[in-house]
């Protein structure tokens, strides 16, 4: 089943207000197994809403059209929808009762033109929204499912739960969405691409869609197909499990969680703890592994060693390798992992020094320029690498590297 959005506001279309309730509706519509076809943003225009609309209601089963209801001249959502539908806008008088009530609830005297937000096209239901004044309203032009919703994210989304995918629900019967997930750590999105590409090439009827971000590959696997819910799974199963045998240990989860969330469960469940040592990440890994609700199980603390001083005094980094090699090197990270271990008495001491730029870099030492060591008991390993991006960029990357990186030493450890 097709959908699509329009979002009426001149506002969307400036660069400071963003369309979110789209993601949001697609997100809700989604999880009831209907697919946002294409959306929209149109300025509070009559031309645009009416013309945006007629190609919606060609080409799919249900418009969802948010904002504009307001009471003031430039919402014209109502309009357009009686325009382009032909049909006329009448006064509900139930409706212009329930405003009238609520103002004199709130102990206002309600405008002339709030009157506008009781005006409804002729044969359309209304939809009550309790957290404003402009109702929803609900259409069935020939067949289709038409929703006008308020554009306040807080008034918009109770609607959309209390009224939207309860009528979609009802009146259609939405195909059931057959979806699996993978998610990656330190790859590179093409050299996955490279590796699983002849795989899913054998299954026509999957859609597969890659999404990279800092230092993280997602996985997307949709049944296109017959919903067939039997040959959709077991496809999906193969398809998934052959990717998997692919990707190996590159692969931390095929649900809904981050890498700081495995992590976390791998260190819980071995009861081990880690502490951490950054310098050009400045604590971001401390915080990324703090996100996780629960983390002080495992995670002890640990400190942002920026300056030289603090990395001799706090860490116990020898000053004769800090001279001769130079803050972001192999010894230091080295000595900062073992320095953190020793003083917290973790399990892992985990380190980071580099160069985030833009400034810094010298001829053998590059912006991007990261060594990254894990020290435990069975000794400490160091890695060098070289990442690409701006500063931010440059420190996401690092810090997801080193935690997937620790993942990857728990499995090996584990197996
Ligand atoms: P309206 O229903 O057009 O009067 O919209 C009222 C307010 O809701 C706007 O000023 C925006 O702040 C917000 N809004 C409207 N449409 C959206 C949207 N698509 N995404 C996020 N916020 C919106
Ligand atoms: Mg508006």
């Amino acid at each position: 089943m097709r959908a699509e959005i329009i979002a009426v506001g001149s506002e969307l279309l400036t660069p400071s207000r963003v369309d979110t309730n789209s993601l949001y509706v697609t997100q809700q519509l989604n999880s009831i197994g209907v697919e946002v076809f294409r959306k929209y943003v149109v300025g509070d225009r009559l031309e645009e809403i009416c013309s945006s609309l007629e190609l919606a209601l060609q080409a799919s089963d249900i418009v969802i059209l948010m904002g504009g209801l307001g009471p003031t001249r430039d919402d014209l959502t109502r309009d357009a929808v009686a325009a382009s539908l032909r049909l006329e806008l009448r006064l509900d008088p139930v409706l212009l009762q329930s405003l009238e009530s609520r103002f004199a609830r709130a102990g206002l005297r309600m405008a002339e033109n709030n009157r506008l937000q009781a005006m409804v096209p002729e044969g359309a239901a209304t939809l009550e929204n309790p957290f404003g004044t402009a109702p929803g309203i609900f259409l069935q032009p020939s067949g289709k499912l038409l929703f006008l919703l308020p554009g306040p994210p807080s008034e918009l989304r109770p609607m959309i739960m209390h009224h939207v995918l309860p009528a979609i629900c009802r009146l259609k019967t939405p195909r059931p969405r057959f979806t699996r997930l993978l998610k990656i750590g330190s790859e590179f999105e093409s050299r996955v691409d490279e590796k699983i590409s002849p795989i899913y090439a054998e299954y026509p009827e999957i859609e597969v869609t890659i999404l990279a971000s800092a230092g993280i590959i997602e996985l997307f696997f949709l049944w296109k197909g017959e919903p067939e819910a039997g040959q959709a799974v077991s496809q999906l199963e193969e398809l998934t499990r052959r990717i998997r045998g692919q990707l190996g240990h590159s692969v931390f989860t095929d649900q809904d969680e981050s890498l700081e969330m495995v992590l976390g469960e791998m260190l819980r469940g071995r009861r081990q703890t880690v502490a951490t040592a950054e310098s050009c990440t400045g604590g971001l890994i401390g915080k990324m592994l703090t996100e996780v609700p629960g983390s002080s199980d495992y995670y002890l603390g640990g400190v942002v060693s920026y300056s030289n001083d603090l990395k001799l005094s706090f860490l116990s980094v020898d000053p004769d390798a800090l001279r001769q090699y130079g803050a972001v090197s192999e010894p230091v990270a080295r000595q900062m992992a073992e320095g953190i271990r020793e003083r917290t008495r973790a399990d892992f001491g985990i380190s980071l020094t580099g160069i985030a730029g833009p400034g810094g870099a010298t001829t053998d030492k590059p912006v991007g320029l990261v060594f990254m060591a894990i020290s435990s008991k069975s000794g400490t390993a160091c890695r060098r690498v070289q990442l690409r991006g701006d500063r931010e960029t440059i420190r996401i990357r690092a810090a997801r590297l080193l935690i997937d990186w620790l993942r990857r030493v728990l499995l090996e450890e584990g197996s």
